[in-house]
């Protein structure tokens, strides 16, 4: 048996790394690496300077970040799609990358918790926020004319499953500012907000685009000027999304639509069987829409106590925060995703401080309705 070459040689790399690449695989491979070897300063610079550098330094952008980009573009026909370690990472990088100093930021009065606690945080950058009602065009005028230069809102709202007229929004900025749509709760292809109009979707991708409880990731897609300007922020915080999670996302992309219609279905279901149940009070689900999304939100009779009880007898849904998996999750968004507002917000919000949240799965929904079913036995 001859002797390996040695480490680092020509001879050794030719044994592995090279031999390994010179394949087709059907599933691309995984590249981790953190740098690039050159044939030259030539070529050093050439790739330094390139637009959209995914060979060079991986802070910078890398092989499977840049097949899920593009992916993520045709799938949201956006012209430009870049990826971030977290959903949140991916909003924040929204207002740091695009406003100047003294711009201001309106966000939606009801959305995800830590997009609000973001709102509240921008003053101490330099930027002026202001909260406003996404849901009344007069309360949009008003923001508008406080040298608003984005404005953000969420549709589907996290938990009630409102939905936004983005095109009324549109209209009424008209060019104004940046609309900035948070789509986390309805994926492409059942929504697509930028043919509706807003100039940017961002994505909690850790939700219904991973689809399987198991990568961070947020993902801003739209018009290549901005997307342009983001990933300048990009490398500047360092917030990127890392190459195995970048492959695990770009896995799920491919089942995404099977995915969140089969959960749109199921989760149809279940917000009917709770509507019709006596010992359930209220349920938040948009039922006049032809995909609700897969969150049911509902208000057991009887209080805190009741839904605590409620929440406590669940044997089949899993007791967990995030949402958007293959599995059926139940959270409480007062203790949870709602955290940073005040007690006295949630009814602004539309949901009572009793509220459970569901986030339905792929299980067949019999079982799903016998474990609500059980759970709520005794009120
Ligand atoms: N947007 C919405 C609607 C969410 O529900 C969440 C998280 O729950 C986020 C954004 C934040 O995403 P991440 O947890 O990936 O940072």
């Amino acid at each position: 048996m001859s002797a390996l070459p040695p480490f680092g040689t020509p001879e050794w790399l030719e044994a592995g790394t090279r031999q390994a690449n010179d394949v087709s695989p059907v599933t691309p491979h995984v590249s981790r690496t953190t740098t690039w070897d050159f044939a030259d300063r030539a070529a050093v610079r050439a790739a330094m300077f390139d637009a959209s550098p995914g060979t060079f330094y991986p802070r910078y952008g890398h092989p499977g970040i840049i097949a899920l980009e593009a992916e993520m573009s045709v799938l949201e026909r956006a012209e430009a799609s870049l990826a971030f370690a977290s959903g949140m990472a991916a909003i924040a990088a929204v207002p740091h990358a695009l406003l100047g100093p003294g711009e201001g930021y309106a966000y939606a009065a009801a959305c995800y918790g830590g997009t609000h606690a973001l709102g509240r945080d921008l003053p101490r950058f330099g930027f002026s926020s202001h909260r406003f009602d996404a849901f009344s065009l007069s309360d949009l005028d008003r923001v508008l004319d406080q040298d608003v230069r984005i404005v953000h809102v969420e549709s589907p709202v996290n938990p009630t499953g409102r939905v936004v007229d983005l095109e009324a929004i549109v209209a009424r900025v008209a060019g104004r500012a940046i609309v900035c749509c948070d789509g986390t709760l309805l994926p492409p292809p059942l929504q697509r907000p930028i043919e509706m109009g807003v100039d940017l979707v961002v994505h909690s991708a850790t939700k219904f685009l991973g689809g399987h409880s198991d990568i961070l990731a947020g993902i801003v897609s739209g018009k290549r000027e901005l997307v342009a300007r983001l990933e300048k922020w990009r490398r500047l915080s360092g917030g990127l999304l890392a190459p195995d999670d970048a492959w695990l996302l770009r896995r799920s992309l491919a089942t995404v639509e099977l995915r969140a219609r089969a959960e749109n279905e199921n989760a149809r279901k279940v917000a009917e069987w709770l509507a019709n149940d006596a010992r359930v009070e209220r349920v938040h689900y948009p039922f006049d829409r032809e995909f609700g999304g897969a969150l049911v939100t509902f208000e057991p009779r009887g209080g805190e106590q009741a839904m605590t009880r409620t929440y406590d007898s669940l044997r089949r849904i899993r007791r967990a925060v995030s949402l958007g998996g293959v599995e059926s999750l139940a959270s409480i968004p007062i203790d949870t995703s709602h955290v940073a507002y005040g007690d006295e917000e949630f009814e602004k919000l539309g949901f009572g401080r009793h509220a459970i949240r569901l986030s339905v799965g792929l299980e067949p929904f019999e079982d799903l309705r016998d474990d609500l079913d059980q759970a709520l036995h005794g009120f």
